[in-house]
């Protein structure tokens, strides 16, 4: 190899298929393959699992009865016999010349060809004795192999890919070794390396895959965590960037009435962050550039109404708004409720003899007949219509608006890219409209940063005053529950009303909806026989649905007993009681998004969480729920028990580039990384001069992956 050579890229080495290193052939790269290894880079970007400190590890003799322990061993013996009800036991005896030990494993068989004779191993478990032998039932093993060196990398494996740790360990050695010729060119700048006394790559990807000590492997780490994040970074910041210098957007005038005359008219004041929110969006809407804002509040904070001062925000300055909702049903009542906010205000109208007219609100989904359908269509495209509410409908083709600012989209995260671009061509005579997406499932800053970070973030963080949290238990076992229902029908007898949610079954929705049904008619013949009771569920026709809400909302049925369509947004303030069944197979946001349903008028919200979990993770669920009614202390607690795969995973479809970055333990870095990459950005927006870097986003956050931060 010519020594001239450039330093090796990242995007060199995905050009380098694993078929090229000596030892891999087509069914080794077969085996790699299962691991979606196919190019060195993804060969090297295959971190250690965890790794094994030889200084360590534990002499047999040493072990007393109850230690948890890491032992080296040659494997001796290995057995297997039949136990009672077709169960297996195999024994494996192991020794590392002070001693020996039995490693026991239940229906393992396998384990005897995995373990021959003269192998040694890595085995970590708890020590007990049994009738005088030293034991440790099912430990973790892996193999060795004839590796040497002070820390073993574990890498993780699958058992479809049939490859050892330490035959990858040598592929990725190989890689390493074949790479130092030319060096890996680093791309992040200098001056960032120094700043946070970084490692160079290459020292880092040498670290992380054979440190000489656990301390060069956390340089090595933090420096490779770093890099993930300032990718993702950069996309999002480069992003963001580009939407503000579009200089396409409307310029809002700011200085009508109307909104004004609405907060007059509410009766109650503006929380402090109501008005600081109200503040960051008006700022946004009287400038050129398209605003582009997530608004995140707990379950009741208040978003409406910041919802509706945007779109009066346009209003009083002559363009028409458009709030778009998840569901009919969700768009059916923001749009009673946003009328009835709004009440007999006008807005000016120079062709009136008055001066002013209505303000005009309409509904407009596919439930609404044909003729107010078409009437509504009409008026948008003259500007006869003010603000209109609706569903995806709100952006067929056939919708035309005269001048559309202001689109408010509540829970975004139901809405993809096309729905967005189709919203931007709908302001096309006028400018690209303001979009501000509201979400009622808080994540964590940081997570925040790294999900929305396209978006401006506008964070409600203050309850209206007045209203006492609701109380959570968790009603275990038939008496606990047989209370519930007492309570249930207490309340009722007092004039409130109640929700029952049976669990969304993913497999199946027919199962689902019998499920549903099931619990309806029991409930109606048994517990709670005497009340009028309805039921909700997807396969319900719409007009059903609508007629069911309707009279749930006038209160002629007392308990609504339904799949998860009430967890966004249902208002119905005279509902006091949620009960939620099987509440262990909720999520912690979903679950918080129940609850809020209720408590949402003068009286005390009650919320019953029945269940039986049969995992810890379920049962942590339910208790974070009973101890917090904080929706971002809880967000926190649903990262750490769910780690953040599932976070990015509700934005991110496809593979993501955090492989060692934990959005809840590399927190600070996240915040780093996004300083760093503003102030890239801020200088370089297209990463002109920082063209390795630019490339590398590029390649790993490339289309697919760039999807995911789109998705608003
Ligand atoms: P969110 O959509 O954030 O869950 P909503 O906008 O539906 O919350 O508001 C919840 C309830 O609180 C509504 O009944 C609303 O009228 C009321 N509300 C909103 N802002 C205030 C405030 N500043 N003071 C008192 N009540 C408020
Ligand atoms: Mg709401």
């Amino acid at each position: 190899m010519p020594t001239g050579d450039p330093p090796l890229t990242l995007r060199d080495l995905a050009g380098i298929k694993v078929t090229n290193l000596s030892g891999v052939g087509e069914k080794t790269a077969e085996k790699l393959l299962a691991l979606e290894i196919s190019t060195v880079l993804d060969l090297i970007q295959h971190y250690p699992r965890r790794y094994l400190d030889r200084t360590r590890q534990a002499q047999i003799a040493d072990l007393l009865p109850g230690d948890e322990a890491t032992v080296l061993g040659a494997v001796r013996s290995a057995k297997s016999r039949p136990l009672r009800g077709r169960r297996t036991l195999t024994n494996v005896v192991i020794g590392d010349g002070t001693g020996e030990l039995t490693l026991t494993f239940f229906n393992q068989r396998w384990r005897e060809r995995q373990l021959k004779q003269g192998m040694e191993v890595l085995v970590h478990g708890k020590l007990k004795l049994f009738r005088g032998e030293r034991q440790m039932a099912a430990p973790v093993v892996d193999l060795v192999g004839d590796r040497t060196g002070r820390i073993i990398p574990v890498y993780p494996q699958s058992t479809k890919a049939d490859l050892s740790t330490w035959e990858l360990a040598k592929l990725i050695e190989e890689a390493l070794r074949r790479s130092r010729v030319r060096g890996f060119d680093d791309p992040v700048p200098p001056e960032v390396l120094d700043r946070f006394d970084f490692v160079d790559r290459e020292a880092a990807l040498h670290g992380i895959h054979h440190p000489t000590s656990m301390a060069e492997m956390q340089q090595a780490r933090r420096r490779l965590v770093f890099d993930e994040l300032l990718r993702v970074q950069l996309e999002l910041v480069r992003r963001k960037a580009s939407i503000e210098r579009e200089a396409s957007g409307v310029a809002h005038d700011m200085s009508g009435e109307l909104v004004d005359c609405f907060h007059a008219r509410l009766p109650f004041a503006l929380t402090e962050a109501q008005r600081r929110v109200n503040a960051e969006i008006a700022h946004d809407l009287s400038a050129e550039h398209p605003m582009h804002r997530l608004l995140q509040g707990d379950v009741g904070s208040g978003k409406t109404v910041v919802a509706v001062t945007a779109l009066l925000t346009a209003v009083q300055g002559g363009y028409q708004g458009a709030l778009m909702a998840p569901t009919e049903v969700l768009a059916e009542q923001h749009y009673l409720s946003v009328r009835d906010m709004l009440g007999d205000l006008s807005v000016p109208d120079p062709t009136s003899l008055l001066g002013d007219r209505p303000l005009r609100v309409e509904l407009l989904t596919n439930s609404v007949g044909a003729t107010a359908r078409r009437q509504v269509l009409d008026d948008l495209i003259v500007g006869g219509v003010d603000v209109v509410i609706g569903t995806h409908a709100l952006i067929q083709e056939k919708v035309q608006y005269q001048s559309l600012g202001m689109v408010v989209i509540d829970e975004q995260h139901r809405f993809g890219v096309e729905q967005r671009a189709a919203l931007r061509d709908k302001g096309e005579s006028v400018g690209v409209p303001d979009v501000l997406v509201m979400t009622a499932t808080p994540i964590p800053r940081t997570a925040a940063m790294t999900v929305y970070g396209d978006l401006d973030v506008s964070t409600l963080d203050e309850m209206p005053p007045g209203r006492s949290p609701i109380i959570t238990s968790w009603a275990e076992g038939p008496i606990a529950e047989s209370g519930v229902w007492e309570t249930v029908r207490n309340e009722v007898a007092q004039g409130r009303q109640a929700y029952v949610v049976c669990p969304l079954i993913e497999e199946s929705e027919v199962i689902e909806v019998r499920s549903v049904e099931d619990a309806f008619v029991e409930l109606q013949n048994g517990e709670l026989s005497g009340l009028r009771v309805g039921l909700l569920h997807g396969r319900v026709s719409p007009a059903e649905k609508e007629a069911t809400m309707a009279h749930f909302r006038e209160g002629s049925i007392d308990v609504l007993v339904a799949t998860t369509v009430v967890e966004v947004g249902v208002d119905v303030p005279n509902a006091t009681v949620m009960v939620v069944f099987d509440a262990d197979r909720f999520g912690i946001a979903q679950l918080h998004q129940l609850r809020g349903r209720v408590g949402r008028g003068e009286h005390q919200g009650l919320c019953y969480l029945l269940g039986d979990p049969g995992t810890n993770d379920g049962k942590a669920r339910i208790e974070a729920l009973v101890a917090s009614t904080d929706g971002f202390e809880l967000a926190e607690v649903d990262l750490e028990i769910r780690g953040e795969g599932t976070i990015m995973g509700e934005r991110q479809k496809g593979r993501n580039d955090l492989r060692l970055a934990s959005l809840r333990r590399d927190k600070e870095w996240v915040s780093l990384a996004r300083e760093v990459a503003i102030g890239i950005i801020a200088d370089d927006p297209e990463l002109a001069d920082h063209f390795e870097l630019g490339a590398e986003v590029d390649l790993m956050l490339g289309d697919n992956e760039a999807e995911f931060l789109m998705k608003s």
